[in-house]
């Protein structure tokens, strides 16, 4: 396992309207948006849930998410991942209006590759990666996904599954996880941390 410190930290205060010029320049303008009359359907649950946010960002490589994340952090701001957003916990969206903290809204579909690896028995997938596409690329190998679930058809993402546990029509093969992952995480001193399962 590799680990990776930023030097990006929850103790630095960096104003909102400064995140917002620092966020907007990894992205470019296109791939963020802070207007809340254009990015309500991000901020509002498939079923129930909402509120608002500072922004929802659309990075499109998992360098840009990292790049991002660093200045949430400097911005103090709550982080929420975001893939399709049919989870129907309120915890793909922000729920309600009194957070304490500036909200991001980071949404990954954009960042959807899938890699089969070990004689197609694994899988890399990417944030954005779909239950659809899987089961696509695994037919043509003869082989099923680990998790078919009743929003496959709707764009429901593999690591959505996982944060959640998602089970379904498969559940008998128990809810989806994984055995190894690179992610960010912010640890007990503040600071942003990457964690890199796949490495050694
Ligand atoms: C019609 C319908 C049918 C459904 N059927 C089933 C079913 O049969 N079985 C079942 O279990 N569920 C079902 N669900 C619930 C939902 O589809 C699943 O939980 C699905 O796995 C969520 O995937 P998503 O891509 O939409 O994730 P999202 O809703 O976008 O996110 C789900 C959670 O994962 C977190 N997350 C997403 N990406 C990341 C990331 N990169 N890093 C860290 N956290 C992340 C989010 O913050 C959120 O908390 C259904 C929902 C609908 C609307």
């Amino acid at each position: 396992m590799n680990r990776y410190r930023s030097t990006a930290s929850y103790t630095s205060q960096l104003p909102s309207d400064q995140v917002l010029v620092k966020l907007t320049k990894i992205l470019g303008a296109a791939n963020i948006q802070a207007d809340p009359a254009k990015n309500e359907h991000y901020r509002m649950g498939w079923r129930s849930g909402g509120g608002s946010a500072l922004a929802v960002l659309f990075p499109q490589t998992l360098l840009e998410i990292w790049q991002c994340l660093e200045v949430c952090v400097e911005g103090n701001c709550i982080i929420i991942m975001q893939a399709a957003k049919t989870g129907l916990t309120e915890g793909s969206t922000p729920s309600g209006d009194d957070y304490d903290r500036p909200v991001v809204v980071i949404n990954t579909l954009a960042i959807n590759k899938l890699y089969l690896i070990n004689d197609n028995e694994q899988i890399i997938s990417l944030p954005g990666t779909t239950l659809h596409q899987l089961q696509n690329e695994l037919k043509a190998v003869n082989r099923a996904p680990h998790s078919v679930i009743g929003s496959s058809t709707l764009g429901a993402s593999i690591v959505g599954g996982v944060s959640n546990n998602s089970g379904g029509a498969l559940v008998k093969r128990g809810p989806a996880y994984t055995e190894l992952s690179l992610f960010a995480q912010i640890n007990e001193h503040g600071q942003l941390v990457l964690v890199n399962h796949l490495e050694g």
